[in-house]
């Protein structure tokens, strides 16, 4: 007689957060006891070429959130993120993908920081004299950065063996039962199935959320290995998290330097535009004249930046009216089986800031709904 096979638990999508939180399925007390198998579906891997609606391998990335004082969840998120973060920096160093580094912020409009970065070690004020008079204030302290496409490969390196990976585009949560998709994940039908599908959120059948619209990001990658310090500049409020402008300078640990950028609530479009390229070489000038080479410093501003162009990137953060959803959905039905189904999408500009506390809501959540 055959064995019942176990049910399946899929995680749909491979970003950030989809491999987050297939980390966090195979360290739970669900997967010590009883092994389900581990399925994740997705249309983009991490070795795939760039492509704008993959936000994980375009993003900057840096830790900077953009939590409300009075969004306790987004802030528990956040800092839980960063803790996880910079102990795995601790640990095993710049191979990680990950720099620690003297994050220095700059804001016009407001004397205000937010309360979240008082968390951070080595929060200071700067004293006015110590910046431009049109900064209106300004603190330092210590943050990271990630490089997109290194720790993604570790975070598969820590699925091996324990989760597959597929690549299939699935088009709705019921297509679960279709022969193709069952061909992968086995007959038996899932006990529980993880949406991480990002901007795919707003066209996956039985999710489907209207609420979920793209904030575009167009980033200039440099080659500038003599900046080791990350810096920003919000002009307005931040009114949630995507508002205002923003300037900000990324260093990575192999002497890239990410400056960007832009917010671009509802547009899709996928290509570089060659004003907002020179708009961001400017603005990323302006907050830190450090970032052009040390050779020709005393000649014109945006010229000696063009010659350390690496690259132009788009990409679309998956942003969602209400902010980020980690819950569980209505129960999916296939045949009479019940499927327990788990959201955790919508991370806008705060995908990989938050990706490891996200991850740890979404499991907390499916273990008490069992
Ligand atoms: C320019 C830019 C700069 C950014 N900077 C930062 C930063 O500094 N700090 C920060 O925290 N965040 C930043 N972000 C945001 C961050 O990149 C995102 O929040 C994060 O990557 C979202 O991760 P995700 O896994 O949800 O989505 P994605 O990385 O887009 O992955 C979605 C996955 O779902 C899969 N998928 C979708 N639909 C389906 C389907 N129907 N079937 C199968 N697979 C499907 C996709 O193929 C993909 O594998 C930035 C983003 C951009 C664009």
């Amino acid at each position: 007689m055959l064995e019942p096979q176990l049910r399946p638990i899929v995680i749909i999508g491979a970003g950030v957060i989809g491999l987050t939180t297939a980390v966090r399925l195979v360290e739970s007390s669900l997967y010590a006891e009883s092994k389900h198998p581990i399925h994740i579906l997705a249309n983009h891997l991490p070795s795939d070429p760039l492509d704008p609606k993959y936000a994980s391998t375009i993003a900057g990335a840096h830790h900077l959130s953009f939590a409300d004082d009075n969004d306790l969840r987004q802030r528990k998120w956040d800092s839980r993120t960063f803790q996880v973060m910079h102990d795995e920096w601790k640990r095993e160093g710049e191979k990680t993908g990950l720099m620690v580094l003297k994050q220095t912020e700059y804001y016009v409009g407001t004397d205000k920081h937010l309360r979240i970065y008082e968390d951070h070690p080595d929060l200071t004020t700067l004293d006015r004299s110590t910046h431009s008079s049109s900064i209106d204030h300004s603190i330092s302290f210590t943050s990271l950065t990630m490089t997109p496409a290194i720790y993604l490969r570790r975070l598969l390196d820590r699925l091996k063996g324990r989760a597959q990976i597929h690549r299939y585009h699935l088009p709705s949560l019921s297509h679960l039962s279709h022969p193709s998709c069952t061909a992968l994940i086995g007959s038996s039908t899932p006990l529980a199935v993880f949406v991480c599908a990002g901007i795919g959120a707003l066209t996956l059948g039985d999710v489907e959320d209207r609420e979920v619209y793209p904030t575009r990001g167009q980033i200039v990658s440099l080659k500038a290995p003599w900046m080791r310090s990350g810096w920003t500049r919000q002009v307005g409020s931040l009114d949630g998290g995507e508002g205002g402008e923003r300037t900000y300078i990324i260093p990575r640990p192999d002497g890239t330097v990410i400056i960007g950028g832009t917010r671009e609530q509802g547009d899709w479009y996928p290509y570089p535009r060659a004003a907002t390229t020179d708009d961001i070489l400017r603005r990323a000038h302006d907050i830190c004249p450090e970032i052009v080479p040390p050779y020709p410093r005393d000649q014109s501003i945006t010229e000696p930046l063009k010659d350390i162009v690496q690259g132009v990137l788009v990409g679309f953060r998956p942003s969602r009216v209400g902010g980020t959803r980690v819950e569980l959905g209505d129960d999916l039905y296939l045949g009479n089986d019940r499927v327990k189904v788990v959201h955790n999408y919508g991370h806008g500009g705060a995908g990989w800031q938050s990706c490891w506390g996200t991850a740890e809501d979404a499991i907390a959540q499916l273990l008490r709904s069992l």
